[in-house]
């Protein structure tokens, strides 16, 4: 049998354990994994692109344990009712290849994405960071700022979002958990006087959300909505001003902001500065960014987190016909079958 997840048992789990002390254990599942970087397979993520979005197939593996996640992008779909982001994923044992836990992801890939940014500032941000600005109030900023209250201690966020309607959400779900929020008129408004800037929009364009001249010395930039071909929100100078950090580079030279950038553009892998194998902020003054794009890795943490953390919750499903006989599958069917 399959462990099952579902939505109402994941709900149940994060209203039961609180959004931040989830994101805190996810985050110590994330740091684990990322410290054992080589020990998995990676490879960048299988993307089907149309006009309208992109659908996505994340697998890795290490010697243990196999997951997948299955993921789209949507940017138009909250104009016709449906949610940017949904995924749903899986574990499977890689002794037998029998899947042993299934999830819903949807919920699951907001707090992972909100532990993985919240994991990377807490490397790279100033010590001494105060104020987040938001560019983006949908569905993964209220996430967002709970894993940074989480790992830095925010509390001050300065927003804005091109929907006034998002933003009046976000204040309406974060001000009752004591978040103090400035509603900005503009990104360069919300950006003035950050610590950190955080950019989580969805626009299937090469829009530029923050240009250089909103940048000061010493801003960590959280760069998560620019994740796919012909999708960044980073005007291309912030790049070359900055010292960029990535997940995977080869998946990331394709989706990420550095997309704009040539291919030998110089990052660093995550996981070499959570390692100690690369430095990282390296001064006050210097401008960190984490050009995200969410790889399988963080998935497979956030996975097992769930599993480990929702034994009590799940159900088990019937999902691999298994019969007594491994060579006898037909022995599943044949007694339904009618004589002739
Ligand atoms: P969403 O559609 O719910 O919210 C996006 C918000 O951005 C909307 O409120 C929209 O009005 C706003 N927006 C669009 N253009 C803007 C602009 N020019 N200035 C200010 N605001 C603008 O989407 P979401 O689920 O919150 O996801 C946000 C982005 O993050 C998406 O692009 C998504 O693909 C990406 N994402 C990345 C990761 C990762 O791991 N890096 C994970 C999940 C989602």
């Amino acid at each position: 049998m399959t462990q099952f997840l579902d939505v109402a048992q994941m709900v149940r789990w994060i209203q039961r354990d609180g959004t931040e002390a989830i994101l805190s254990t996810m985050t110590g599942y994330l740091e684990d994994d990322f410290r054992r970087w080589a020990s998995f397979d990676k490879i960048p993520r299988v993307a089907s692109h149309t006009p309208f979005g992109v659908i996505e197939l994340m697998p890795t593996s290490d010697e243990q344990t196999y997951s997948f996640k299955y993921v789209n992008g949507h940017p138009q779909n909250p104009g016709r009712g449906f949610q940017t982001v949904t995924a749903f994923g899986l574990l499977a044992d890689v002794d037998n290849g029998y899947p042993v836990f299934l999830a819903e992801m949807t919920l699951l890939t907001a707090l992972r994405t909100a532990a993985t940014s919240a994991l990377t500032a807490r490397v790279l941000a100033r010590p001494d960071s105060r104020i987040m600005a938001m560019i983006g109030a949908g569905s993964q900023a209220e996430f967002q700022a709970l894993a940074f209250r989480a790992e830095l201690g925010i509390t001050q966020l300065r927003v804005f979002d091109v929907d006034p309607a998002a933003v009046t959400k976000l204040q309406r779900n974060l001000e009752p958990l004591g978040f103090t929020i400035t509603v900005a008129a503009s990104t360069a408004e919300a950006v003035d006087g950050a610590d950190i800037i955080t950019t989580c929009t969805a626009d299937k364009a090469q829009a530029t959300i923050l240009t250089a001249d909103m940048i000061r010395p010493g801003v960590h930039i959280n760069a998560i909505g620019g994740d796919c071909p012909g999708k960044t929100e980073l005007d291309p100078r912030i790049l070359e001003r900055g010292r960029v950090l990535v997940e995977f580079p080869p998946q990331t030279r394709i989706e990420g902001e550095i997309q704009q950038m040539a291919p030998d553009f110089p990052v660093v892998e995550f996981w070499e500065v959570l390692t100690g194998a690369a430095e990282g902020r390296r001064s006050p003054d210097e401008v960190t960014i984490f050009d995200s794009v969410g790889f399988a890795i963080a998935d497979f943490s956030a996975l097992r987190c769930a599993r480990d953390c929702t034994t009590d919750l799940q159900t088990s499903i019937d999902l691999v016909a298994d019969p007594v006989d491994p060579k006898d599958l037909y022995s599943l069917v044949g007694a339904l079958t009618p004589a002739r």
